[in-house]
């Protein structure tokens, strides 16, 4: 055993030392305790060669600036907060921290339950409500989190006999929701319209079923939009459901934040939306909105609704008063928007992979950087980002992926810029 266990090893580092891909690639020849084996000495590598910026503890509230246990130095710091979907800044709004105080006054911690059994609080109906509303639909449901609503929701709907294209670019929960159904499936290739109109027209070629279109309002990778209007004409030409992620435009998209549809003046034409509450709302969470039909039906046949249980009222309460200060404070997003447009307009020079249209923006970067050592000398200088590694992208698509929030300043800008221009220019970041 122990030397089958060397000799897969030895295979492990054949291309360069701590190779993921190699791991992935042997990983599946290889009994559980090998691949745990294997994989923490590939953790263990990292952290040795101080390449390892995941699991930061952070110790104060997602802001524009946070303090974290700094690992590596055995002290806290302060950083600049660059990865936190905190858009709005709700995660610490006065508020927000009020509302959920009061609710656990009121209801307690938890309810101990699913909706459909005990779990179905007079927060959750208001919550439902308020959903229905902001997005233009009859009714909605609420799910634990953002990802089990993929899954159910797909799983929920699609029968045997439908159809699911969906835009290569789906987030990981799309995809893993397409376990969950035996319908047939098929990608188009991001925002391609050609590509879009001709999988609809071989999906349409022997339908026997119903026919849906999966995308993300802002694709959560690059930060980029679907061209909703037109996709949805396209749809409506061939009979198809859409399916909208708008997981991180809700909140940040549209004159009244209810998303990317309302943004393209078609807030009132999708026909399934879904979105989450861990962005705009920073807690936990999400949602379906859709006709009274399609909901009644999701919460019977949604596994993951139907068998998990309801969110907590402090969640609840926070996704409410983050509805409340969505519609009272509009100043908020106006100053989300400002400091975007500033941060395009300084950081455009590295190149983003698509035109960041919400507040998410994917740099660029060479392609024989090295962006584990990269993100750890921008970790040094007291910015905090996320280096977006393979396997979450194509491996010739790593990217540097900056979260914008409200309460960034310009100045804030500014540091970054200069960290990124001074990591940029070290030969030591590249690959020989
Ligand atoms: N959809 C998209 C587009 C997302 O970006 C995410 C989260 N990254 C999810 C779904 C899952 O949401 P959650 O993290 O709330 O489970």
């Amino acid at each position: 055993m122990a030397t089958q266990i060397k000799n897969k090893q030895t295979n492990f580092s054949k291309r360069k030392p701590n190779d993921l891909h190699d791991f992935l690639e042997i990983s599946s020849t290889l009994t559980l305790e090998e691949r745990t084996n294997g994989f923490m000495k590939f953790i263990e590598g990292l952290q040795a060669k101080h390449q390892y910026t995941y699991k930061r503890r952070v110790l104060t509230p997602a802001d524009r600036t946070v303090e974290i246990w700094d690992e590596y130095e055995n002290k806290n710091r302060s950083m600049l907060m660059f990865a936190s979907n905190n858009y709005l800044a709700l995660a610490n709004h006065p508020h927000v921290k009020k509302k959920v105080k009061e609710a656990i006054d009121e209801y307690g911690v938890g309810i101990g339950g699913p909706p459909l059994l005990n779990g179905y609080s007079k927060l959750m109906v208001e919550l439902e409500e308020r959903l229905a509303r902001l997005k233009h639909k009859e009714a909605a449901m609420i799910f634990p989190t953002g990802y089990s609503t993929n899954l159910g929701l797909i799983g929920g709907l699609a029968a045997d006999n439908d159809v699911i294209i969906f835009d290569h670019y789906s987030h990981a929960s799309f995809y893993d929701g397409l376990r969950f159904t035996h319908a047939r499936t098929l990608t188009f290739e991001h925002n391609d319209m050609i590509d879009l109109e001709a999988k609809l027209k071989e999906a349409s070629a022997d339908l026997k079923g119903d026919l849906y279109v999966g995308v993300e309002g802002v694709y959560s990778m690059d930060g980029d939009l679907a061209p909703l209007d037109k996709i949805i004409p396209l749809l409506k030409k061939y009979n198809a459901i859409l399916l909208l992620d708008d997981a991180h435009g809700t909140g940040v998209m549209g004159k009244t934040g209810s998303g990317t549809a309302e943004h393209f003046g078609l807030s009132d034409q999708v026909d399934v939306s879904m979105g989450t509450f861990s962005k705009t709302f920073a807690v936990t969470g999400g949602f379906v909105a859709a006709s009274k039909e399609v909901i009644n039906y999701l919460r019977f046949f949604a596994r993951s609704y139907m068998f998990s249980a309801s969110l907590p009222p402090m969640t609840l309460a926070a996704v409410l008063a983050g509805l409340d200060v969505i519609e009272n404070e509009p100043e908020i997003k106006k100053q989300l928007l400002e400091v975007r447009d500033y941060a395009i307009e300084k950081l455009g020079k590295f190149g983003f992979y698509r035109k960041p249209d919400a507040a998410i923006l994917a740099l660029k970067i060479p392609d024989n950087m090295d962006i584990r050592k990269a993100n750890f000398e921008i970790h040094q200088k007291g910015v905090f980002l996320n280096a977006i590694e393979y396997p979450a992208v194509a491996e010739h698509e790593e990217r540097f992926r900056i979260s914008l929030m409200a309460r960034h300043t310009k100045e804030d800008i500014d540091q970054l810029t200069t960290v990124l221009e001074e990591v940029f220019a070290n030969k030591s970041n590249y690959h020989e």
